[in-house]
């Protein structure tokens, strides 16, 4: 006589990843089809408590990251993001502003370090020249332009808790 084969049936309603066994009695993840502690089998294949695994995940958007070797469903993200700039200003801490004058500054340096070899007078002098003017046009341009632009006045008026 045939015995239809009646699909195990998955509780959806159920938000547990885990699930007591039924023979040693301690916790184990509920979609593995063996249990973790003693080796019960609690499906009767993983083919099928993966299916069961799918079919619960997507009953509920809130279960999308959850791992079927879990536990416990993932704990919600946390923003763990820091306006850096904002507590400079809170704290009183000088940054020097995000800007491309570093390179240029560099580049300066490069002349200058050419002039340093020694060529002849005339190539030494112009490579300094122009290592310089890179080198100021960087300098000024990141301390004194956008510097000051991103701290307006270096003295605002007094706050009472910030300037002792
Ligand atoms: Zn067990």
């Amino acid at each position: 006589m045939a015995v239809a084969q009646k699909p195990r049936y998955v509780d959806l309603a159920n938000p547990s990843l885990s699930v007591e066994c039924p023979n040693c009695g301690l916790r184990t993840a509920r979609f593995v089809d063996h249990c973790r502690n003693c080796g019960y089998k609690l499906w009767p294949s993983s083919e099928m408590a993966s299916a069961a695994f799918k079919a619960w995940r997507d009953a509920d958007p809130s279960r999308a990251a959850a791992s079927r070797f879990d536990l416990d469903l993932p704990p919600p993200p946390i923003d763990d993001t820091v306006d850096f700039a904002e507590r400079a200003h809170t704290l009183g801490i000088h940054l020097f502003p995000n800007s491309n004058y570093p390179f240029i500054i560099c580049v300066g340096m490069f002349f200058l370090g050419l002039a340093a070899i020694p060529f002849s007078a005339p190539a030494r002098i112009t490579m300094a020249v122009i290592g310089g003017l890179i080198f100021l046009y960087g300098v000024v341009g990141w301390v004194l332009v956008e510097d000051v632009r991103m701290y307006p006045s270096d003295s605002p008026p007094t706050q009472g808790e910030v300037h002792h």
